[in-house]
């Protein structure tokens, strides 16, 4: 085990804290930093050391960031390192196949600045390890460290590492990815299904600017999206295909993979390129059967994990963690215990039906585009105009995709604590 900047303590250790979040990723590193911000003290358990997310070969994915979840950012101090890095998304325009009918948002209907902003994760991470490493006496660092086991008792919750050693926390938070330890051990049960859909992910340099758009094409084994990538000449695409196929894709010779995207892009952005490593990530959809068990709480991809068709998933993480800074901090200002019962299930019943919503919605949205049956590629394409012709639907969308609109925590309203 290495010491990271700010560690606590030897993992064979007993080791007591009030609140543990495990998995230091997007999701858990947020939520340390934002509790630091307001001066809640936090340990943070992660597999991997701080160092190990930040290359290019690590994720390769970029995030669409919505106009409220770069509130948040700011709030927590992350958005100083990535404003230079991130790309406003100025237009989106989602288009069938090779219909002519398209749905297009413009920025500039709304007049509300960006649609949001593409950030690379691995900028995300490298901004989340800076900014941790700034707060030594707020955040303690146990990585890298698997956790294994949780035990809980009406008291406290005791987390198990893999290779020996334990920690006791008043409060235990989740935020491990889809595959998250602690929720098993919890007996926390989920539901959900894999798609036949595997994600290639790859970024690429192009002749022709962006222009800020972000593209989304529905093909006929899912949707191609084209993302706008700072500088203006480089982009991110998930090019969602048959779990089937998408193996023989990526062991295609580059200049055979470029021309699949070329076909698939469709020429608009002059002489392609591939720029860094391709990548995969099966597709599914899950949602825990609750979000809190006594001292546990289960946050982002630990508590649902969606499909990317609407880059979605990341945006209801962030808001999770807002919520819970929230909660949290007015705990700790009142002198409760964290796992306070009131403020948990008040976070359960915040952030379900958000989550269950937008995880309904991507997964109608995979299932009427991922196909090339005829009356419903009709009916959607009919859809398509229809939404694009009705101003206030349009609108209505456009403040759904920014993050706008539901019971928003105050941090993505950039309002203070
Ligand atoms: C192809 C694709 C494109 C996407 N695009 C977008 C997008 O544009 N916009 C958007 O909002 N969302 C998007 N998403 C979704 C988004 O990537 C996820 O929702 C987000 O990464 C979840 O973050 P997380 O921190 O919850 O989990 P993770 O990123 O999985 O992080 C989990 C952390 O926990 C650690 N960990 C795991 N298990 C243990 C253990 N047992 N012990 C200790 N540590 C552990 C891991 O090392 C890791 O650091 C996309 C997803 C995919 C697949």
């Amino acid at each position: 085990m290495t010491k990271a900047p700010g560690f606590a303590s030897d993992a064979t250790e007993r080791i007591c804290a009030d609140i543990v979040i495990v998995g230091g990723g997007l999701v858990g590193g947020s939520l340390a930093l934002g509790l630091a911000r307001h001066g809640v003290k936090t340990t943070l358990v992660d597999r991997l050391a701080p160092s190990q997310g930040i290359g290019p070969d690590f994720d390769g994915r970029a995030s669409a960031i919505s106009a409220s979840g770069q509130k948040l950012l700011d709030a927590i101090g992350l958005w100083p390192h990535l404003a230079a890095r991130a790309e406003p998304i100025l237009d989106i325009r989602v288009s069938d196949g090779p219909s002519l009918l398209f749905l297009h948002y413009d920025h500039r209907d709304l007049g509300e600045g960006p649609l949001g902003y593409m950030v690379e994760n691995r900028h995300l991470r490298e901004a989340i390890a800076a900014e941790i490493t700034a707060q030594p006496a707020l955040i303690d660092v146990i990585a890298p460290v698997a956790v294994s086991g949780l035990t809980q008792t009406a008291d406290s919750a005791t987390v198990q590492f893999k290779d020996g050693g334990e920690i006791d926390a008043k409060l235990v938070i989740a935020a491990e990815g889809k595959n998250s330890s602690l929720r098993e051990a919890a007996g926390v049960n989920v539901t959900g299904w894999s798609y036949p859909q595997t994600a290639i992910v790859a970024t690429i340099g192009h002749a022709t600017s962006h222009q800020g758009i972000a593209h989304e094409r529905f093909l006929p084994a899912g949707p191609f999206a084209i993302l706008p990538l700072y500088g203006g000449h480089r982009s991110s695409l998930v090019w969602t295909e048959a779990a089937g196929r998408a193996a023989d894709y990526l062991a295609l010779p580059d200049d055979r993979f470029v021309a699949e995207i070329n076909e698939r892009v469709g020429g608009f952005l002059g002489e392609l390129s591939l720029i860094g490593p391709r990548l995969s990530y099966p597709l599914g959809l899950q949602f825990a059967s609750g979000y809190v068990k006594a001292r546990l709480v289960l946050i982002g991809d630990s508590a649902h994990a969606i499909h990317p068709i609407a880059g979605q998933g990341l945006n209801l993480g962030l808001r999770d963690v807002a919520a819970l800074i929230e909660i949290l901090v007015d705990n700790a200002q009142l002198g409760l215990d964290p796992a306070h019962p009131t403020g948990l299930d008040r976070f359960e019943r915040w952030r379900r039906a958000d989550n269950l919503l937008m995880g309904g919605v991507t997964d109608i949205l995979n299932r009427v585009f991922s196909n090339d049956i005829a009356p419903i590629r009709i009916a959607r394409d009919m859809g398509l105009g229809i939404v694009n012709r009705i101003p206030p639907l349009k609108l209505f969308f456009m403040r759904h995709a920014m993050g706008t609109v539901g019971d928003l925590p105050k941090l993505m309203r950039g309002v203070g604590l």
